[in-house]
């Protein structure tokens, strides 16, 4: 593996946990990171047993761990388990980044962040006065309409296969800019300007169902998957001809890149660890 420093012991530990965790990228993420900022870490994958969340997060405090990125299917258990929690991780009800200290847990969450980032910064999509579609209403859903809505779009509607959860979703953050939720079909004809899978279909080969004139003409689609998971949607984008169609690698750069401000207090680069994922390391 490359941009791995020689690592002891004493070195403070760092992780990622969740169920399946063997495919995640975050240990590589943040070695190079590490490498990059000149910091020594150890940063491990665990795997949590399902239903032990809180055993599995007091283990590894008890191994010294100082702080661990949280994946699916734990990001609400770790909100839970949080003794104090940032405003970011408060609202969206899920966190991905927890710092452990002795009697202390306090939850984060960097997903919103280092997607607006990634589409911002890294693609210079403007988002302010744009209209924005959301699929999904899931955990990571609820971690990005915060940062969203804090580019004040024109407005933003999320759509869920359980409408139920999207109307409900949007209310949550009805105080913080013109959102609303509702079924799939509330997509038809809307000509969104950029539409945001944050669903888990990809995973299962699917791109999840979506009416006639949902993106506009020149509009763009982002994906939060990436890899394989990404392509369904990405060739819907393609097929509805999208001026864009963006995987979420960026974003998972992104969102590391901001729990390690977090932990470190040093924002890394994150153009080099991108192109060393899109290289395939
Ligand atoms: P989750 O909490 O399990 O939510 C899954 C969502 O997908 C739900 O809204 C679910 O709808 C919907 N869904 C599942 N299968 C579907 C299908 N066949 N058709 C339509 N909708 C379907 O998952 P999550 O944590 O939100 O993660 C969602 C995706 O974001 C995953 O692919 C994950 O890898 C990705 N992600 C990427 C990053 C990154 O850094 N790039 C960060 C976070 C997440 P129902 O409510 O109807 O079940």
């Amino acid at each position: 593996m490359r941009g791995v420093c020689a690592v002891t012991e004493a070195e403070p530990l760092y992780g990622v946990m969740g169920n399946p965790v063997a495919h995640s990228l975050s240990p590589v993420i943040h070695r190079a990171f590490a490498e990059q900022t000149g910091m020594r870490l150890r940063y491990e994958a665990v795997l949590v047993e399902m239903g032990r969340f809180q055993e599995a997060l007091e283990e590894f405090r008890g191994r010294g761990g100082s702080g661990c990125n949280v994946t699916v299917p734990f990001k609400e258990d770790a909100w839970r388990a949080a003794t104090e929690r940032t405003p970011r991780a408060e609202l969206a009800g899920a966190a991905n980044t927890l710092s452990l200290a002795p009697g202390r847990v306090r939850a984060d969450n960097t997903d919103g962040a280092g997607l607006v980032r990634d589409l911002a910064d890294n693609h210079g999509a403007r988002l302010s006065g744009r209209r924005i579609l959301v699929l999904g209403a899931g955990g990571a859903a609820s971690g990005i309409l915060g940062p969203l809505l804090e580019r004040s779009p024109a407005e933003l509607v999320v759509v869920n296969r359980t409408a139920e959860r999207a109307v409900a979703l949007a209310r949550r953050f009805a105080a913080f800019g013109a959102v609303r939720g509702g079924g799939v079909e509330t997509a038809a004809g809307g000509a969104y300007d950029l539409v945001i899978n944050a669903t888990s279909a990809g995973l299962r080969g699917d791109a999840p169902a979506l009416p006639a004139g949902a993106l506009a003409p020149g509009g763009w689609c982002y994906d939060l998957a990436y890899g394989p998971a990404a392509r369904p949607f990405l060739a819907w984008a393609r097929a509805q001809g999208a001026a864009r169609a963006l995987d979420g690698a960026g974003m998972l750069v992104e969102q590391a890149a901001e729990s390690f401000l977090v932990w470190h207090g040093v924002r890394p680069r994150t153009a080099p660890v991108i192109a060393m994922l899109r290289s395939g390391v």
